[in-house]
């Protein structure tokens, strides 16, 4: 699959995003399991006003990659979700939730939360 030209964005399109229950217990639970150290590092970042609160400035990246919302992975690829950059892969349906989302990431659930 071609891929988003993402590197130097700086988390552009990184804001608050709905997530699931199961997500945000699947997010809970690998940020519980983090070393102290580098959750003050991500914690403690000076992000702008709306920037996801998992942006990872210091890296051009998001912080929980590996355990992102299913929104963030299908953001790009989707006919809803369009990049700018690159809108020529937005060709799939419209997104579909499996789950309900209960909430946005950075908006009702913040660092607090975790
Ligand atoms: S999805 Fe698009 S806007 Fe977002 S970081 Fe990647 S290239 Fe930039
Ligand atoms: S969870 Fe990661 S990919 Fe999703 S908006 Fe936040 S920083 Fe971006």
């Amino acid at each position: 699959m071609d891929t988003l030209p993402c590197q130097g964005c700086n988390g552009l399109c990184c804001g608050p995003v709905p997530i699931t229950e199961k997500e945000l217990k699947t997010i809970h639970k690998k940020i519980k399991a983090f070393p102290r150290k580098v959750r003050t590092e991500l914690e403690t970042q000076p992000r702008l006003f709306g920037t996801c609160i998992f942006y990872d400035i210091n890296r051009d990246r998001c912080g929980i990659h590996a355990f992102r919302p299913e929104v963030c992975r299908a953001f790009g690829y989707h006919q809803d979700l369009v990049c700018f950059r690159k809108p020529e892969l937005a060709t799939k349906e419209p997104l579909t939730w499996k789950e309900e989302p209960i909430g946005y990431l950075s908006i009702d659930f913040t660092w607090a939360a975790f």
